[in-house]
């Protein structure tokens, strides 16, 4: 068996010893005659893996019973309509910055339920800063304030926690469980589960109890995050296998030390590959460099014609999904929780060998 070094920025790599235990529990979980996919998921059995996975989750993310954690469906994207119809209340207007292709499409499906007021944007910068807080046109009255604190596509990521008056929400889709966050700055924070969880389709919300119970009455009940409360997230038939994968992912990273041992590593990856491209006058990412994201690291090289070259040098040695997003071009080396070290050192190598090559 030979695992590739991939740089995927979603659906992303997962640990080869998550993927090892769910081969080996795949046709008999744990002497039941059956797989997960195949159980029932009002059994004792499912339940019992969705309440680890939940216990599991809350640990190591540091949720307090305060919030619901929900296991949603429809990905991060249906999280885009159910923000707005749970969270406007009696409020008209929501707060969003724009960071980037993320909170784009954030603030473009919001505008289909309430106003929406652009506090910031990045867009004068190219989206390669982010203005100050005290920069924001905030409305008091907004129902909530909500931002991208990583934009997987540009790699622009914050650096800071907005301090805002009214409940903060969060798309932490490419940073969740990747270091240690104060989850109790938020009102709402979501990911959808395809870089740093689990599968995709699923979605992580985790709402402050307080906010629950205000969705217009046109909410679809399946977006309603108090239906899904109510209901341990099983008001219809959960993404049951991608639920259990998440509970694997969880397990594996409590054996990694958790998110404060899985951060320095994070760091460190980050640091090293960043670290390589500013010394090289090849290579290039253009974020400025606080707002540089650890998980996604967007780059060009000197000669755009040699993008294809590059690609399959790099396929060729196991170093996979090189490209960069189909809408901004050049590369982007996506490297979560369950890139090890070995596969940016690998990456640097081979970026090394290319510019002696091709400079
Ligand atoms: N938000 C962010 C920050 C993302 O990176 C993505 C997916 N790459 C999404 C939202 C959309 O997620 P999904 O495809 O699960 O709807």
């Amino acid at each position: 068996m030979s695992r590739a070094f991939n740089f995927c920025a979603g659906p992303a790599a997962l640990p080869t010893e998550v993927l090892e235990q769910a081969r080996e529990e795949m046709l008999d979980w744990r002497g039941t005659g059956m797989s997960v996919m195949e159980m029932s998921h009002r059994s004792d059995e499912f339940v019992a893996i969705a309440e680890q996975a939940e216990r599991d989750f809350r640990e190591l993310a540091g949720v307090s019973d305060d919030y619901a954690v929900l296991f949603m469906q429809g990905g991060a994207s249906s999280q885009f309509a159910a923000i707005p119809l749970n969270l406007l209340g009696d409020k008209t207007s929501a707060d969003y910055v724009d960071t980037g292709i993320w909170s784009k499409k954030a603030i473009a499906e919001a505008k289909r339920f309430g106003q929406v007021n652009v506090v910031s944007s990045s867009a004068a910068s190219g989206y390669t800063t982010i203005a100050p807080e005290s920069e924001w046109q905030c409305d008091p009255q907004a129902a909530y304030l909500h931002y991208t604190p990583n934009e997987t596509i540009g790699g622009l990521e914050f650096d800071f926690i907005p301090e805002s008056r009214v409940p903060l929400v969060a798309d932490l889709s490419s940073t969740i469980l990747s270091r240690p966050l104060d989850v109790s700055r938020f009102g709402l924070i979501y990911a959808g589960a395809q870089k740093n969880i689990g599968p995709s389709g699923l979605v992580v919300v985790m709402v402050r109890k307080d906010l629950l119970g205000k969705a217009s009455p046109h909410t679809p009940t399946m977006l309603d995050y108090k239906v899904a409360a109510d209901n341990g997230s099983m008001y219809n038939t959960p993404s049951t296998y991608s639920w259990y994968l998440a509970g694997l992912v969880f397990q594996w990273l409590k054996r990694q030390g958790g998110v404060a041992a899985i951060g320095e590593v994070n760091a460190r990856k980050a640091k090293k590959l960043y670290g390589f491209i500013d010394d090289s006058d090849f290579y290039a990412n253009p974020i400025e460099p606080r707002f540089r994201s650890w998980m996604n690291v967007p780059f060009t090289l000197a000669d755009d014609a040699l993008n294809k070259v590059f690609l399959q040098g790099a396929e060729a040695r196991g170093l996979l999904n090189l490209a960069g997003h189909r809408s901004v071009g050049g590369m982007r080396a996506s490297i979560y929780n369950a890139m090890p070290e070995a596969g940016v050192d690998a990456l640097i190598a081979y970026m090394t060998e290319f510019e002696k090559e091709h400079a």
